[in-house]
C-alpha cells in the first residue's frame, strides 16, 4: 500500500501523479488498472469478493495513503466513511465534536444519540484548553478543520496530544484542506477522513469517500467497517477519483489563488459585513492556519449586510457562479448554507463559496452583478 512504496523524497505532486499505476513493465497501460468491473475473482488468488477487493480501489487507495502520510481505505462516499470510523465505537461511548461540524456528521451523531449509541458531546474546536477537558471519559475526539461553512481552525496537534494523554483516538475530516495542504496524521491524528466528492475527484461528477489510518489496527478496522456495512465505492467512481487526483495539486493552486483574490475583493466591499477565509490577516486562526496548513484553500464564507434576503438574492443573481450545494469542483459554487435543515444556527445570511477554475475577474464581476 501507500506508505509501504518508495513514495521517500517525492513531492506530493508528483505523487499524485506516479503512484497507483501498478508495475508498468513493457507493454503496460500507462494509465495503470484501468476500471476494473467484476463482482467476484478466480479462486486461490488475493482478491475474493467485489465487496472486499478492487484493482481501482487499491491504485486510488495507493495515492491518497501517500499523500496523507497513512493506509487507505476507500468508501462510497465521505459520510460512510465518517460511519466507518464512528461505527467502531462501543454502545454508549462518548463523541466529542465541533458544534459546527459539518451537518452530516452533526446529523448523524444525533441521530445515533437519539437511539442511545452514543453520546455527543459539541465543543467549540478553536478552544483547544476547553476541547481536552470536553475528552475525559470519551472514546473519540472528532476534528474538523477549517470547519464547513464557519472555516474555524482547530490546533490539531495540541488537541491530539491532549486527547491522547487522556486515552481518547482522534479523527479528523481533512475534507476542506485536502491532504496537499495539512497532513493530520503527521500532526497526531489516529485517521483522517475526506469527501472525495469534493476538491479530491474535483469534477462535481461523483459522490466518494476515503479513510487514512495512521496504524495496521486502525487499517483493519476500517476494512472490516467497509466490509461488514458494504459501503463499498463503483469501480468507475473510484476510477473517476483517480483521474481526479492527478490534476489535484494544479487545481488546488489554481482555485486557491482565487479563493484568496475574492476574499479579499469581498472584504474591501461595504456590501459585506464579514469574510470568513483563514489567509486573511483578519480571520482569527489566521496565525494557527499558516502554522499547520500549506496554504488557506479554495473555501470561504461571507455575509451580507443586506441580511438572508440579499444572500438569497445574490445566489438567485449569479449567472457564472452556479447555485449549488457542494464544492470542490471546476465549477465556483455559492449557497446560502442557512437554508438547509440543521443550520438554523448559522448566520442566516452567510454565503459559502467554493472558488472554482473560472477566470478571478469573470468571476468578480459576476458577484459584484450580482451583489447588487
Ligand atoms: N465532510 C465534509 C467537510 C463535507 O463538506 C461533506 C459533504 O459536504 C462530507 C464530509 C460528506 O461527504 P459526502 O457528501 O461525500 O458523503
Amino acid at each position: 500500500m501507500a506508505a509501504d512504496r518508495d513514495a521517500g523524497g517525492l513531492d506530493p505532486a508528483t505523487l499524485a501523479v506516479v503512484l497507483g499505476r501498478g508495475d508498468q513493465a513493457e507493454g503496460d497501460p500507462v494509465g495503470g488498472t484501468g476500471v476494473q468491473f467484476t463482482s467476484t475473482y478466480r479462486a486461490g488468488g488475493s482478491r475474493t469478493y467485489g465487496r472486499d477487493h478492487n484493482a481501482t480501489w487499491e491504485a486510488f487507495e495507493e495515492v491518497i495513503g501517500a499523500l496523507e502520510g497513512g493506509r487507505a481505505v476507500a468508501f462510497a462516499s465521505g459520510l460512510a466513511a465518517i460511519s466507518a470510523v464512528i461505527e467502531q465505537l462501543s454502545v454508549g461511548a462518548v463523541v466529542v465534536a465541533p458544534g459546527d461540524a459539518y451537518n452530516g456528521t452533526r446529523r448523524l451523531l444525533a441521530d445515533l444519540e437519539s437511539r442511545r449509541r452514543v453520546v455527543f458531546r459539541p465543543v467549540d474546536i478553536t478552544d483547544t484548553s476547553a476541547t481536552v477537558a470536553a475528552c475525559e471519559g470519551a472514546a473519540l475526539l472528532w476534528v474538523e478543520t477549517p470547519t464547513n461553512p464557519l472555516m474555524a481552525i482547530a490546533d490539531i496537534a495540541a488537541l491530539a496530544d491532549g486527547a491522547h494523554a487522556l486515552g481518547v483516538n482522534v479523527a479528523v475530516d481533512n475534507t476542506f484542506a485536502t491532504p496537499l495542504l495539512q497532513q493530520p496524521l503527521a500532526l497526531g491524528a489516529d485517521v483522517v477522513v475526506h469527501s472525495v466528492t469534493k476538491q479530491i475527484a474535483g469534477h462535481s461528477d461523483i459522490v466518494m469517500g476515503v479513510a487514512i489510518a495512521g496504524t495496521d489496527e486502525m487499517h483493519e478496522a476500517l476494512v472490516r467497517r467497509r466490509g461488514l456495512h458494504g459501503a463499498i465505492p463503483g469501480p468507475m467512481e473510484t476510477f473517476l477519483a483517480l483521474r481526479g487526483v492527478r490534476t489535484l495539486p494544479v487545481r488546488l493552486a489554481r482555485a486557491q489563488a482565487t479563493a484568496g483574490e475574492l476574499a479579499r475583493r469581498l472584504e474591501a466591499d461595504d456590501r459585506i459585513s464579514i469574510v470568513r477565509y483563514p489567509g486573511l490577516p483578519s480571520h482569527p486562526g489566521h496565525e494557527l492556519a499558516g502554522r499547520q496548513m500549506a496554504g488557506p484553500g479554495t473555501m470561504l464564507s461571507f455575509d451580507l449586510v443586506g441580511g438572508m434576503e440579499a444572500a438569497d438574492a445574490l445566489c438567485a443573481r449569479v449567472q457564472l457562479c452556479v447555485p449549488a450545494t457542494s464544492l470542490g469542483g471546476v465549477e465556483t459554487l455559492v449557497e446560502r448554507r442557512g437554508k438547509w435543515e440543521g443550520e438554523s444556527l448559522l448566520p442566516p445570511a452567510l454565503v459559502r463559496l467554493s472558488a472554482g477554475l473560472e477566470d478571478v475577474d469573470d468571476l468578480w464581476r459576476d458577484l459584484d452583478r450580482a451583489l447588487g
